[in-house]
């Protein structure tokens, strides 16, 4: 008798192939986690009451409520605003050779700080060194927090007490009331301020080496603005053909790019490459993990080695070094760096980035195939995507959306219904109407998209 209710308890197999299941958003490997759960505690349930029959679509409901009951407040969402690297949406999507190695090493122990050919202690960031090396030809590579981290440390660690040149065109403010002038500050150098906010000659520092005893020159991408009209700045190989061995120049390239994307964007203006800075000469450069790099959260600092050192020697890289995941994600994505055309085709980000436009339109027109709803009237317009994050200011890109609205019911609704959908679905509101922009909308959105559509009521 009880063996036959037993027989009621599906396959995990079986389970996982169920559309609902199927659709749920979270990894294979956490979903078997969970099933096996559920599976446990109705098998003890069907031995423990005799009248305990559950069908198939009570036990889909069981493991559904589990799912739920394991979703963090932090979830994934779908990016629909058209903004590639959107701070307040976790900036980069990770690629699929960087989340399977993540759960290679975070599922069980890793050699962080052994060297498996000698058996001794190694070092944590071996893989990413040699492989920062090989792309932009850097001596060494040193990986913190985030570029904030890496700023700040650098700073620290090299002129602390010591006089550092700063254009005041370069004095940014970055989101998160992080300023270059407090930051330079805080690290405890002494800052000397050349030139205006918007024209810095190469004689204003020439003036201010000859006048003091400067240790260094920062140089900081403008990120998040841009100065249009009567604006100069100098460029590294300019500053290089001024300074002697006493100065040394570091660049925060911010967003730091290893691919010239203006190669691949006639709307992008080529920006400097990490490896081009380090070759016209600066000294050590500095980038996010996060921005064009398209990886998780982590500061890079590339370039001389004995500076380098330096910094590693001091005391608060132990307080800003990164975990074991941040390093082997940085590691698997630096491999793909390798082959640069991979590059473009798979890290999200720059996919997103270079694709024509016609991909954009596909994955829109493939989406309005799986969309049926009355209630709602929808059309197809221009719209511009842009990359965000502080990088490439002011470019836009032409892209595609739907915009959605209704007689009936004010658009601030359709934006909350949208957000609050079972993976929240984040629009814009551009004046009567949401506009889903389908830039940032990923292939494997498409369906939840078109679910969100046909189900919406008011
Ligand atoms: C974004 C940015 C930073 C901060 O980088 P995080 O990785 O977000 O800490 C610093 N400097 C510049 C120029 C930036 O654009």
């Amino acid at each position: 008798m009880q063996n036959s209710r037993l027989q009621l308890i599906p396959s995990l197999n079986l389970l996982l192939g169920s559309d609902e299941i199927k659709k749920f958003p979270l990894l294979d490997s956490q979903k078997k986690q969970i099933i096996n759960l559920v599976l446990k505690y109705l098998r003890e349930e069907i031995l423990k009451d005799k009248r305990f029959e559950p069908n198939l679509e009570f036990i889909i409901q069981k493991v559904i409520t589990a799912f739920e009951n394991n979703k963090n407040i932090l979830t994934r969402v779908i990016n629909a605003t058209g903004t590639i690297i959107h701070t307040n949406l976790g900036r980069s999507v990770l690629p699929h050779q960087v989340i399977s190695n993540l759960i290679n090493v975070g599922s069980g122990y890793s050699n962080l700080e052994l060297d498996l050919e000698t058996g001794k202690r190694g070092a944590r960031d071996l893989g990413v060194s040699q492989l920062m090396s090989k792309l932009v030809g850097a001596q060494d590579c040193i990986v913190v927090n985030n570029n904030a981290a890496a700023v700040f440390l650098t700073l620290n660690s090299l002129f602390k007490s010591k006089k550092v040149i700063i254009s005041r065109g370069e004095e940014v403010e970055i989101g998160g009331s992080f300023r270059i002038p407090e930051i330079m500050k805080a690290a405890g150098v002494k800052l000397v301020e050349i030139g205006t906010t918007n024209r810095t000659h190469k004689e204003d520092y020439q003036n201010a080496i000859n006048e003091n005893n400067i240790k260094g020159i920062l140089k900081i991408h403008q990120s998040n603005y841009k100065i249009d009209g009567f604006s100069k700045s100098v460029k590294i190989d300019e500053l290089k053909s001024i300074t002697n061995l006493e100065q040394i120049i570091i660049e925060d390239q911010g967003s730091g790019t290893l691919i010239d994307l203006g190669k691949y964007h006639p709307d992008l203006v080529s920006e400097n490459t990490v490896q081009k800075s380090l070759a016209q000469g600066a000294d050590l450069v500095l980038f996010s993990g996060d921005k064009l790099l398209g990886g998780l959260q982590a500061g890079i600092i590339v370039g001389n080695k004995e500076l380098i050192n330096k910094i590693k020697k001091n005391q608060l890289f132990r307080i800003l070094r990164v975990n074991k995941l941040v390093l082997a994600s940085l590691e698997t994505i630096l491999q793909i760096y390798l082959d640069e055309k991979e590059a473009i085709k798979t890290i999200p980000t720059l996919r997103m980035i270079c694709e024509p436009i016609g991909e954009v339109e596909k994955r829109l027109q493939d989406c309005l195939k799986l969309v049926f709803n009355p209630e709602l009237s929808l059309e197809v317009v221009d719209s511009s995507a842009t990359i965000g994050g502080g990088s490439c200011p002011q470019t836009f890109f032409p892209s595609k959306a739907l915009a959605i609205k209704s007689s009936k019911i004010k658009v601030q609704k359709i934006y909350d219904y949208f957000k609050n959908y079972q993976i929240p679905i984040i629009t814009i509101i551009r004046k009567d109407e949401v506009l889903i922009d389908f830039k940032t909308v990923l292939e494997q959105d498409l369906e939840v998209v078109g679910d969100a559509i046909n189900e919406f009521k008011y």
